[in-house]
């Protein structure tokens, strides 16, 4: 029945295969030997199956577990460096049909304000984003094909890729939008969109039906299923994720890899980001209503062995979670944070942070500066480089750039010409002086000496005025 390699969710999250893993790594979790040879497959950093990933999360020995966050952190290194790419959801429309019952959105939640930007509106909100620094952006929306069918997100994407506002630009735009037909996904795909993301919330299909028990995002197979007619349609960047909070956390992490494996086996390419949200606060959500509320210490534990597990795929942690947590997990393979966050929407234009339309609390309040120099001081380089996706480098293009460890030619110099224009432009001055001298220790580190000549070149460009260089 499971089978990696199927098209039919059933067969590629399979209950039983899960079932069988999970009873296979309890019954391993003090198993010394097998423990060991999984770290040391885990050291070639290569990745490890769901079953051999499954048996580190279940392990509790100590010393076990300290390796394998030293291990997660040395992935992290070699592969993305001490970088930290920035972004920021924006929240376009909060109209949704469906009854998702962890989400302020659904249909039946008549505390909160219905709202839709315009177009005009999401000009003002893209410029306030860009006065802020950023460059990469996810958008969000509800499920609702009336009042934002896909047309209405199309154009969303062209309003914001069209907006050039003093220096800045909006130079990637990935979109998180429900599942949905392939014909839609080409579309989204010849709008240049970055990556798709889609979360399951929770593999589990019956708790998955339970909690999604109205509306077209009930159909548990149509939406395990997006991943591939996303790929089908031509995007081959796809961010997988699971709501933790809704269901038994090892089952949903046996299930996610299970999920990357399957990608991996029919397209040849695993998913590009991995992201770890965990339910939160919200108007008219409770999270203590949901049982499967995990510790600092186990979210720890999932972000290391999902290093382990997946080297090349990027991590995203976003600001659901609180700066000491960041500060935390960021070292266990963390690639990717947002910053100055606001899940309202129309959120970015207002002065004070609104709390009406917003999906969730927003845990980390810092400004984009303020996260900026923290990452700078915990010995982080805060990236705004979206080089990778213009240049054509995504699915396995960026993979075998990941692989082939040339990152440190090539990721490293972009992350620090971007961080460049990023304390040229927005800087607050305590920042700017933290950065300008990361910048020039950084740029010793580049090892090949024409590209740390031309970098080098380039950031005094980024000084006297010119903008946007990329290897
Ligand atoms: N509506 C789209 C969908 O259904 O996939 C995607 C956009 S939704 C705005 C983004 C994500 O927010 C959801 O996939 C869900 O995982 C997450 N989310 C919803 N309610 C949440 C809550 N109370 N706390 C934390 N995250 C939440």
């Amino acid at each position: 029945m499971y089978n990696p390699k199927s098209l039919k969710a059933e067969e590629f999250i399979c209950d039983e295969e899960i079932k069988e893993t999970l009873a296979y790594a309890e019954a391993n979790k003090e198993n010394v030997e097998l423990i060991d040879a999984i770290i040391a497959k885990a050291e070639l950093k290569k990745g490890l199956s769901h079953r051999e990933a499954s048996v580190l999360l279940a392990c509790e020995m100590q010393d076990k577990v300290e390796k394998i966050y030293d291990l997660a952190e040395q992935i992290k290194k070699e592969f993305y460096g001490n970088r930290i790419v920035m972004f920021a959801p924006l929240y376009l429309s909060n109209y949704c049909v469906n009854k998702c019952v962890y989400c302020p959105y659904h249909i039946q939640n008549k505390h909160i304000p219905r709202k839709k930007l315009t177009q005009e509106e999401v000009r003002k909100e893209v410029i306030a984003l860009q006065d802020m620094g950023h460059k990469r952006l996810a958008i969000e929306a509800g499920e609702d094909p009336v009042n934002n069918p896909i047309e209405y997100i199309l154009e969303c994407i062209k309003t914001i890729y069209s907006i050039q506002h003093k220096n800045g630009a909006i130079r990637r735009v990935n979109v998180n939008i429900a599942a949905t037909t392939v014909e839609n996904y080409k579309k989204l795909h010849e709008a240049g969109i970055g990556t798709y993301i889609l979360f399951q919330e929770t593999y589990h299909k019956e708790s998955y039906e339970k909690l999604h028990p109205a509306g077209p995002k009930h159909n548990y197979a149509y939406h395990t299923e997006a991943m591939d007619r996303a790929m089908e349609g031509g995007i081959d960047d796809v961010g997988l994720g699971v709501l933790f909070g809704l269901d038994k956390y090892k089952y949903e992490f046996a299930a996610l890899l299970m999920h990357a494996e399957h990608l991996e086996a029919v397209h040849g390419v695993g998913p590009h980001t991995i992201s770890v949200p965990r339910v939160k606060k919200a108007n008219d959500i409770d999270p203590a209503q949901f049982d499967n509320g995990i510790s600092d210490d186990i979210f720890c534990k999932i972000t290391a062995c999902i290093r382990l597990a997946v080297p090349y795929t990027g991590m995203i942690i976003s600001t659901r979670e609180s700066a000491e947590l960041r500060e935390k997990i960021i070292r266990l393979g963390v690639s990717q944070i947002s910053g100055g966050s606001r899940t309202s929407v129309g959120g970015y234009q207002e002065e004070e942070r609104p709390h009406d339309t917003e999906q969730f609390d927003v845990s980390d309040q810092r400004t984009l500066d303020e996260v900026v120099n923290w990452l700078m001081k915990a010995g982080y380089i805060p990236s705004f480089c979206t080089a990778c996706y213009r240049e054509g480098r995504t699915g396995d293009r960026f993979m075998s750039l990941c692989k082939s460890g040339q990152i440190i030619n090539c990721c490293h110099p972009n992350a620090l010409m971007t961080l460049k224009e990023y304390l040229v432009d927005y800087a607050g001055e305590e920042t700017r002086k933290i950065g300008e001298a990361l910048i020039q220790r950084e740029l010793e580190k580049i090892t090949n000496e024409q590209v740390k000549k031309i970098a080098t070149e380039r950031v005094c460009f980024i000084e006297e005025g010119k903008r946007d260089f990329r290897f």
